[in-house]
């Protein structure tokens, strides 16, 4: 089949304005994500770009009927290349899908499509006095549909949970351009499988997410932010049980920063350190509340408690908005080291009970330097969720990627861990996927996949290894 003949039908079937041809404005926007440059020439037939859910509907049925592999796409901001087309495909785009439904202010809810950028619920939530959690740093190009196809983080998953918890409902089509409208606005629904699920976090490999019912919260009225420094893990531990006993629900995030991170965050970006250099472990301290004056006043109580005791060693708490937002800049500096001091070569998200944590940091430090001595990396991370990031670059070096990261999936797996906490596996991680799932579940995830897509049409290669392959 050629080229124009797929374009051509698809242009019948939707019009010229829906589907566009492959030219190279459109190749070069869409064959790259934040981590993963692919190549243009992989054979992009024609390009989607759905205003309803039966249009994506249309779409899926006609590639399903001719064995087309399809390419979901959000906003082309994830790190494990679940986006980028690897092959011969259809594009379908979620970009114009961007309406926001309703808001449901008893229910708690907001229903949107799944184009809608993540920094726009955030703002529908707040103008409705309402508050959306989920944040990261790509909020303002990431589309909300992506984020629930990758299940994402960031950090105040230790409040609200990941992408999954805040998603009551979702509608979603099939590879066959079936419609499952599951767009319910409850929390409680134990009416069999729970349907929804099977679509969130699985990057497009079973359906095509088009809109969903997200949860809202009240609004924070107060946040409280400091940075702290302790001695060691040890220490971390014994502030995060202060923290979470002195703070309670309020406790919204709890990030940690080893001391070569802190230093790369700060004067290494010409950023004046809020702590001196030189500690063993920092901590950054976020509380949300609802009572301005009472909860700064509680926040800086609990951090004098854990200097008193020895735990905290040094403490600077914002007393303003400007304060708070330089404290976190510190904490989301890796966004400007591709800029300034041009790291990460290589980086990891992975996972492992929290009491484990900063022993893994220490094990992968150790292990990463006895094999290349060369070899510099930064650890940071959501320690609350279990969850670290390592960076790592080798200067004037072509760092051995493999090697590297089946020294770090190995440790990993001995711990029984997760090779990634919330970046997803796309077809970045596919050869590591059987470090922290067994074969079994890998077996369990292809008959899902078989069963709800049997042409192997959705995003194709990504998620899963093929069979017989390194991944198993
Ligand atoms: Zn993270």
């Amino acid at each position: 089949m050629t080229d124009k003949n797929v374009l051509g039908e698809l242009v019948a079937l939707l019009g010229s304005d829906i589907v566009k041809g492959p030219d190279a404005t459109l190749l070069e926007k869409h064959t790259h994500d934040y981590c993963v440059h692919g190549r243009t020439d992989v054979g992009v037939q024609a390009l989607v770009f759905p205003r309803s859910t039966e249009q994506v509907s249309k779409t899926l049925r006609y590639c399903n009927e001719r064995g087309i592999a399809v390419q979901p796409q959000g906003g082309l901001t994830g790190l494990a290349g679940g986006a980028v087309p690897i092959g011969p495909c259809v594009v379908l785009s979620m970009e114009r899908m961007r309406a926001i439904k309703e808001i449901d202010t008893a229910a708690g809810t907001i229903t949107v499509e799944a184009g809608v950028a993540m920094e726009a619920v955030q703002k529908a939530a707040d103008a409705a006095d309402l508050f959306f959690p989920l944040d990261l740093g790509g909020r303002g190009s990431c589309q909300i549909g992506g984020n629930v196809s990758t299940n994402a983080g960031g950090n105040r998953v230790l409040r609200y949970g990941m992408a999954r918890d805040l998603v009551l409902g979702v509608e979603a089509v099939l590879a066959d351009g079936t419609v499952i409208d599951a767009l319910r606005k409850v929390i409680k629904n134990n009416s069999g499988y729970d349907l929804r699920q099977l679509f969130i976090g699985a990057e497009g490999t079973l359906g095509i997410i088009t809109a969903v019912v997200l949860r809202l919260f009240p609004k924070p009225r107060s946040t409280c932010i400091g940075i702290c420094a302790v001695n060691d893990y040890p220490g971390v531990l014994d502030l995060l049980r202060r923290a979470r006993s002195g703070f309670g629900a309020q406790l919204s995030a709890f990030e940690v920063m080893w001391p070569d991170f802190y230093q790369l965050g700060t004067v290494a970006l010409g950023r004046k350190p809020p702590l001196e250099i030189g500690h063993g472990v920092y901590v950054l301290i976020e509380t949300l509340g609802t009572d301005p004056d009472g909860d700064q006043a509680r926040y800086e109580t609990v951090i004098s408690e854990a200097i008193e005791a020895g735990v905290v060693i040094d403490a600077t708490i914002a007393q303003s908005q400007r304060e708070a937002t330089e404290l976190w800049a510190v904490r989301d500096s890796p966004g400007e080291w591709s800029k300034g001091v041009h790291w990460p070569q290589l980086g990891f998200d992975v996972s492992v009970p929290t009491g484990e944590i900063g022993p893994l940091a220490d094990e992968i430090g150790v292990a990463l330097k006895k094999r290349w001595p060369q070899l510099q990396s930064v650890f940071f991370g959501h320690v609350a969720d279990g969850n670290l990031h390592v960076s790592v670059r080798m200067s004037g070096h072509s760092i051995p990627e493999l090697d590297i990261e089946n020294e770090v999936y190995g440790i990993v797996s001995q711990r029984r861990g997760s090779i990634s906490a919330e970046h997803g596996i796309g077809s970045l991680k596919i050869p590591f996927l059987h470090f922290s799932r067994s074969e079994a579940e890998i077996e369990l995830m292809r008959a899902i996949k078989r069963a709800m897509d049997p042409k192997g049409i959705l995003n194709p290669g990504k998620v899963l290894p093929a069979p017989g392959s390194a991944g198993h």
